[in-house]
C-alpha cells in the first residue's frame, strides 16, 4: 500500500500510472486503492484519483519558465552530472541540447512546486530548493549557494509538517523526508532533525507532538533489535503512561524500561 500510497503523491491519478510506477499488478493496486480509500487517504474523480493527506494540487498549468534548478542541483547520473554543479547538455539561451535524447529521469522529473504542491515561495528558481516525491520518501535537495535554507521560514515548518503527517499516516517504519545539503545529509522527523542517517535505517519514538528520540541502525539486525524495543517501549507507555528513555542518540535503547525496572523506578 506504500508504495501505491507514494506513487499517487508523486502524481500518478490513474490506474496506468500507479502500474507503471510500482510495477504492481492492476489487482493488487486496487485492493490497496480501495483500502486508502477506506481510510479516506484517497478520492476517486471519474477515472482517476488523488491523495487527500498532501496539499490540494495549485494552479495545474505551471511552467518552469526561468527555473532550470534540476538540470543545475540535482544528480543525473545518467547524464554524468553531479549533484549542484549545471548540467554540461544545459546551454544559456538554448537550454538542454540533448532534449530529445534527454535521459528518462530528466523526461519524468516534476518538482512538487511544478505539481502544485507548493506555494511559490517555493519556485526553484528563487527558493534553491528542489522537492520532489518517490514511492518511500519525500526527497528535498538544496541549492549548495544556501545549504542552511531549507532550515528557515517558511520552508521548515512545511517540511516539518510534512514528515509527521507521514509519520502518522504510514507509521514508524519505511517513511522519510529527506534533505539533501550540500555534502551533509539529514533524515527529518517532524522537527527533529537526524544528522547523516544510515543506509539501514532509522528507528524513533516521539518524545513531544513534534520531537522524537531517534537510533541510527547500523544494521538491518541492528534496526530489527531497535523496532523490538521500541515495540516495547511503546508497551510500557501503554501500561504506564511513561516509560524512562536513554539519553545516548546512537546506542540501544537499553534499560530502565522493563516493566520490573520501571515500577521500581517509578516507586
Ligand atoms: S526544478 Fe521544477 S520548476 Fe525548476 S525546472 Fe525543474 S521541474 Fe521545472
Ligand atoms: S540532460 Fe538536459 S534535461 Fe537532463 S539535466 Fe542535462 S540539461 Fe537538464
Amino acid at each position: 500500500m506504500l508504495s501505491v500510497i507514494r506513487a499517487v503523491e508523486a502524481g500518478a491519478v490513474t490506474m496506468k500510472g500507479v502500474k507503471e510506477a510500482t510495477g504492481l499488478s492492476r489487482l493488487k493496486i486496487e485492493r490497496a486503492l480501495n483500502a486508502l480509500e477506506k481510510q479516506k487517504l484517497l478520492v476517486r474523480e471519474g477515472q482517476g484519483f488523488r491523495a487527500t493527506v498532501l496539499p490540494e494540487a495549485g494552479p495545474p498549468n505551471r511552467q518552469c519558465g526561468s527555473c532550470n534548478a534540476c538540470c543545475d542541483i540535482l544528480e543525473v547520473a545518467a547524464a554524468e552530472k553531479p549533484v549542484n554543479q549545471l548540467c554540461r547538455h544545459w546551454h544559456a539561451g538554448t537550454g538542454c541540447t540533448i532534449y530529445d535524447r534527454r535521459p528518462q529521469m530528466c523526461r519524468s522529473f516534476v518538482c512538487a512546486w511544478l505539481q502544485g504542491h507548493l506555494d511559490d515561495d517555493w519556485f526553484p528558481a528563487k527558493s534553491g530548493i528542489i522537492v520532489h516525491f518517490s514511492q518511500d520518501a519525500v526527497n528535498v535537495t538544496v541549492d549548495d549557494h544556501c545549504l542552511n535554507r531549507w532550515r528557515e521560514e517558511p520552508y521548515f515548518s512545511r517540511l516539518s509538517e510534512w514528515s509527521l503527517k507521514g509519520i502518522r499516516r504510514i507509521g514508524n517504519r519505511g517513511y522519510a523526508t529527506l534533505v539533501v545539503s550540500g555534502a551533509d545529509r539529514f533524515l527529518l522527523l517532524g522537527q527533529t532533525i537526524v544528522p547523516e542517517p544510515t543506509l539501514f535505517g532509522t528507528a524513533f519514538v516521539p518524545l513531544t507532538a513534534e520531537t522524537f528520540r531517534f537510533w541510527r541502525a547500523k544494521s538491518p539486525e541492528h534496526l530489527q533489535r531497535l523496532h523490538e524495543r521500541i515495540a516495547e517501549i511503546e508497551r510500557i507507555r501503554l501500561e504506564f503512561g511513561s516509560c524512562t528513555i536513554p539519553d545516548e542518540p546512537d546506542d540501544d535503547p537499553y534499560p530502565p524500561y522493563r516493566p520490573a525496572l520501571l515500577r521500581s523506578n517509578l516507586s
